[in-house]
């Protein structure tokens, strides 16, 4: 029985990437049925919002979406349709894994580490304003529950156990935001008591980001809140060869969104050089998410196969290869 997928093409490079995962996908025979839909700054002039409601509809009906990158006007405008979506549908689980691929030269060789960042709280609340006309102050107030907290902490020692990892490192900032960021590593404390058979580290974030430049092997899955690791993720996805490598799932109760971690790369829109490996990677990751683990595993090395290859690598990685070549290469490798 095929399995139903919301599509979201996306912005900027969005609908070129999107393409080429879902003509990988089904070169590889994979059962999904996709039903695409609009969103982001191209769903404006034509459903009047960036996220019509025929899409969440959608998502809502099928619980499973493969999102391109969504554009978000800078400081004014809308709100982010990803954050909007990630609250919607109460996506609390931001799971990025950063493993290197061999031929892809970087600072480092043979990392493999996880970063799971808490989605829908922090920073991102959207409780901001400013406090006068004049714009003459900001204030933004950032939420953190215990609920949120141990819900995300719970799914990171699970997701060790569940994946036969080591260890969890939780990343705060509980030294100067000893509310937010100490409930957040209280949480994380208590529930470790609970998980003895799982090593589990604390570290403060500034120095977390020192070490994973200085020594990215020393750690292994990281929990922390939004917007340190949305910070720490483009961090770790530059260890491995940068965001046209890397994918994200953005996990909840009762759905999962998974993309790319990279935007709309506007400066290369409609050239057809983007990479597309990431969003591939997205795409393996679903397969995985939805039990089809020997098929996400076989779509994995083929696109890991293909990037081993220089003739097949995108301006990104330092090759000469457009998207369609790289499309191609992992349809061969398949
Ligand atoms: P970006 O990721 O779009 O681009 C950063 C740099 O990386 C650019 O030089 C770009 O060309 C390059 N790049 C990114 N993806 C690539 C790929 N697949 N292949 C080759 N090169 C690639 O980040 P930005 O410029 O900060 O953001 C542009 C827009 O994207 C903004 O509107 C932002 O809000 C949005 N955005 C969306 C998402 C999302 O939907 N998940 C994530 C990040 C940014």
């Amino acid at each position: 029985m095929s399995i139903p997928v919301t599509l979201i093409p996306g912005d900027g490079i969005g609908p070129e990437v999107v393409n080429a995962a879902v003509e990988v996908i089904e070169a590889a025979g994979a059962k999904l049925e996709w039903e695409r839909a609009a969103a982001g700054a191209g769903a404006v002039p034509t459903h009047g919002t960036p996220i019509p409601a025929e899409t969440l509809e959608s998502i809502r009906r099928n619980k499973l979406a493969l999102k391109g990158p969504l554009a978000t006007p800078i400081g004014e405008g809308y709100r982010s349709a990803n954050v909007a979506l990630r609250k919607e549908f109460d996506l609390y689980a931001n799971v990025r894994p950063a493993r290197s691929f061999a031929g892809v030269e970087t600072r480092y060789s043979g990392v493999d580490l996880v970063v799971i960042r808490e989605n829908t709280q922090g920073l991102y609340s959207g409780v901001e304003h400013y406090v006068d006309d004049e714009r003459s102050a900001a204030e933004t107030i950032s939420i953190i529950t215990r609920k949120g907290s141990q819900r995300i902490i719970e799914y990171a020692f699970n997701y060790v156990k569940r994946n036969k990892r080591r260890k969890l490192t939780l990343v705060h900032k509980a030294n100067i935001l000893k509310a937010t960021s100490g409930l957040f590593l209280d949480t994380g404390r208590a529930l470790a008591a609970k998980h003895p058979d799982v090593e589990f580290k604390e570290i403060i974030v500034d120095n977390c980001a020192m070490q994973l430049v200085k020594n990215p092997n020393q750690f292994d899955v990281i929990v922390t809140t939004n917007l340190f690791g949305d910070i720490l993720s483009d961090l770790t996805s530059g260890l491995i060869g940068g965001l046209g490598l890397t994918a994200g799932g953005n996990i909840g109760q009762d759905a999962a969104i998974f993309e790319a971690v990279h935007g709309t790369a506007p400066d290369i829109a409609g050239k057809g050089i983007s990479n597309p490996a990431a969003e591939m990677l997205a795409a393996a990751a679903m397969l995985k998410h939805v039990g089809k683990p020997a098929e996400a595993d076989r779509f994995e090395n083929a696109i890991r196969k293909a990037l081993a290859d220089p003739a097949s690598r995108t301006g990104d990685l330092g090759g000469k290869a457009n998207t369609a070549i790289f499309t191609q290469a992992v349809i061969a490798a398949l």
